[in-house]
């Protein structure tokens, strides 16, 4: 019989990615041992119980994390320094602190004068997600195929950043260490800039005169629809993920402006070539995500 990668696991924040990683437990129970389930929210606790997602359900994260292997944060970018400073000093000696935060600086940054030295702390970022949160929105194949980021700090401890890594990869996913900073730029580029597009763009239909909004509902499939998906995210969990990563964003969103601009001045100026140019990119980008199996 193989060894589970933790005896115990506390969840903490079980929504769409803290309960896709509880639902894929139950489905592999060699995993871990035994899992502990934590939120502040009653309603969620309730979702959990009747899903049967934990071994321990409970509102007090202090008892919750006391006997934990890992702690695992899944709560939105915001949360996750006020509520690992919360729980650090009640964890085990040994334990291991991970969470699966979209953003990475500014939440080492805020975390980093609570931290311990006999608790290490391996952030882990799940490249998978969907528009829906909560408990109900999970699913056990979530991150089959998908990235996770890893972003530990230089003098983590390889153990503790190896049995991370093990855990993800028994999730479904395909591993990348990667330095924090890099790790912010790049999401900016492929996932927090393509949300603050969508929302602008839902924003701008939404304030169009009364009659041709109903239009842009009415014909939508011609290629708004896509934006909308994306557009229905969580305002909490983007707010906080715009906030934390503001530097990196407004820096691709700078870049982006200026490619914008560029594409407006080559239909003004009917520059075939340039159109055509930056069309094809695009294909060409899409048939390397579909080799890639990320689309
Ligand atoms: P979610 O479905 O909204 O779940 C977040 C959970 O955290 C909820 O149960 C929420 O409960 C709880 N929570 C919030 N604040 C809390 C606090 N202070 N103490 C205890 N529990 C708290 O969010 P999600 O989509 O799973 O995202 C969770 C994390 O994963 C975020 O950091 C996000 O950046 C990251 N992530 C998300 C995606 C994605 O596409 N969704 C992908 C990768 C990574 P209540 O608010 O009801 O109290």
């Amino acid at each position: 019989m193989t060894q589970p990668i933790f005896g115990t696991l506390c969840v903490i924040g079980p929504g769409l990615i803290g309960s896709s990683v509880l639902r894929r437990l139950r489905t592999q129970p060699e995993l871990v041992g035994r899992l502990i389930v934590a939120d502040r929210d009653p309603a969620v606790l309730d979702r959990i119980r009747h899903l049967d997602l934990g071994d321990v359900i409970t509102d007090d994260l202090q008892e919750a994390v006391k006997d934990a292997d890992c702690v695992m944060l899944c709560v939105p970018v915001g949360a996750i320094a006020p509520v690992g400073a919360a729980v650090l000093p009640h964890m085990k000696p040994g334990a291991i602190l991970t969470d699966v935060g979209s953003t990475r600086r500014s939440v080492v940054d805020a975390l980093a004068p609570h931290l311990r030295n006999d608790v290490p702390y391996i952030p882990a970022h799940p490249m998978a997600g969907t528009e829906h949160s909560g408990p109900d929105a999970g699913f056990a194949t979530l991150f089959d195929d998908r990235w996770c980021l890893l972003t530990p700090s230089a003098d983590a401890s390889q153990v503790a950043v190896d049995r991370i890594a093990d855990f993800w990869r028994a999730m479904g996913a395909r591993i990348r260490v990667m330095d924090t900073d890099h790790h912010d730029t790049i999401c900016a580029m492929v996932s927090h800039l393509p949300h603050l597009i969508a929302f602008t763009i839902c924003g701008t239909a939404d304030t169009l005169a009364e009659d041709m909004r109903a239009e842009v509902l009415d014909f939508a499939a011609s290629g708004f629809r896509d934006f909308t998906r994306i557009a229905a995210s969580d305002p909490t969990m983007w707010r906080d993920i715009f906030l934390n990563n503001s530097d990196a964003l407004l820096s691709v969103l700078d870049r982006f402006s200026q490619d914008a601009a560029a594409m407006a001045k080559a239909i003004r100026e009917r520059d075939e070539q340039t159109i055509v140019e930056t069309i094809s990119r695009g294909r060409r980008i899409r048939r390397s995500l579909l080799e890639n199996r990320q689309a």
